[in-house]
């Protein structure tokens, strides 16, 4: 559910509608609805009743717009970062330090200082020469870092290809199957306090059954490690829920999904941590754009918007389908093409589809683009880089500017030994 509606035929924000934000923004703009946000961080949170002890931490890279973290912040989010970019937005936006938990593949070594340094609650090892490193610069500093261990269970998630990371052969986390040997020996070192174990197999998942399987195995090796005399009182069961993108997708809700988690990890005794990102944000967001032009094509028209790959690269990087539906639509419906201003043929966001009749100047949106939308934004062909807005209500604030080709062009110079 969101609160993206018509009422009198016009698309609105809440109390907004979005020819307003248009008008005074410009387009392409992203439109969150703060109320959309709330709920979708409620219903998780209700969906995880039967789970005892549990952390919420929202993963910041599918949206780590400010305004938006503030929100999730008074929520009782906190943070799953994957960079020290991230790591600063999630304080910056009033998550508190200990809620957040340190992911990614590729820390550096600057960065797991920078975790330790803030007093962030947990960093998640991706590998054993990560967590050696991060002992040793917990030891250095005289401190502890509280740390679990991602292991790979070596599920397919079946999702796309490009979003998977609980196969054998993806770069996440160790092998499940040496994850005991590798647990030992980090566990042995002084300056980390490693108290679990994580996992997370992918994103847009659209059914339980890989999780589950996952979980299960995470449940034994849980078992295992307890066996061989380890303290297990963590365990980390990342993120991946998917979201409805086209009309008819049926993904397991929050509630199956909590209902499912419950049941699974009912003897586990441990914390629990969530790392929940898409099911959040995805549906409290839809990039607004302007019809350029509906041009011939061969066999269908293409309608030209203002909003391109750059602005929403889902698209051309996972062959994503977001939903496009008019701002003021008329009833008639026309089959197209939709396709930006870029300069290559993946800025396309749907072919051959049949959807609300458009011209030259009316608004459109994309929907559910609230994760993995603006935070994917580039500036390529020299466009500006996608503002955000927040709507509370019947107000609206621009939470991130449009900044313009030219402010990233003073950026750039050009050597004086070049003549
Ligand atoms: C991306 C990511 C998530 C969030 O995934 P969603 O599919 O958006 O829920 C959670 N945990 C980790 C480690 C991630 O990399």
């Amino acid at each position: 559910m969101d609160h993206f509606e018509l009422r009198d035929g016009v698309l609105h924000a809440e109390d907004i509608p979005l020819p307003q934000i248009a008008a005074e923004v410009g387009t392409p703009v992203y439109v969150y609805s703060r109320a959309t946000l709330e709920r979708h961080a409620q219903v998780f949170r209700d969906a995880l009743k039967d789970v005892p002890k549990k952390h919420l931490a929202f993963a910041i890279k599918c949206n780590p717009n400010l305004g938006v973290l503030r929100v999730l912040a008074r929520q009782g989010y906190g943070a799953d970062v994957v960079s020290g970019g991230e790591l600063e937005r999630a304080l910056a936006s009033g998550m508190a330090a200990e809620d957040i938990v340190f992911s990614g593949v590729g820390k550096t070594r600057a960065e797991l200082a920078q975790g330790l340094d803030r007093g962030i609650g947990q960093f998640n090892i991706e590998h054993e020469p990560e967590g050696a490193a991060l002992a040793e610069i917990a030891l250095a500093r005289e401190t502890t870092a509280n740390a679990v261990l991602r292991v790979n269970p070596d599920v397919d998630a079946g999702t796309h290809a490009k979003i998977s990371t609980g196969k054998a052969e993806n770069k996440f986390g160790v092998g499940i199957d040496v994850a005991p040997q590798i647990f030992a020996r980090l566990a042995a070192l002084p300056g980390l306090n490693l108290r679990g174990v994580a996992l997370h197999i992918g994103s847009q998942l659209t059914s339980l059954a890989p999780l589950e399987a996952a979980f299960e195995r995470v449940g034994l090796l849980v078992s295992d490690l307890r066996a061989a005399g380890h303290s297990i009182t963590h365990v980390d069961l990342g993120g991946g829920l998917g979201v409805p993108y086209k009309p008819g997708d049926n993904p397991p809700s929050p509630a199956d999904y909590g209902a499912m988690v419950a049941r699974v990890t009912k003897d586990w005794d441990v914390t629990l941590m969530f790392e929940p990102g898409r099911v959040i944000a995805g549906n409290t967001g839809v990039l607004l754009t302007e019809v350029l032009w509906v041009k011939p094509g061969a066999s269908n028209p293409f309608v030209i918007v203002d909003a391109a790959m750059n602005d929403l690269a889902r698209p051309a990087l996972y062959d994503a389908y977001h939903d496009f539906v008019a701002v003021k639509p008329t009833g008639e419906k026309m089959t197209a093409s939709i396709v930006g201003p870029v300069c290559e043929t993946g800025d396309t966001f749907a072919r051959d589809r049949e959807i609300d009749a458009v011209q030259a100047g009316d608004l459109a949106v994309f929907r559910t683009a609230g994760a993995y939308g603006a935070t994917m934004a580039s500036t390529y062909n020299s466009r500006s880089l996608v503002p955000e807005v927040l709507v509370d209500g019947g107000r609206y604030i621009v939470v991130a500017d449009r900044i313009a080709a030219g402010t990233i062009m003073a950026a750039e110079r050009v050597p004086d030994w070049i003549d």
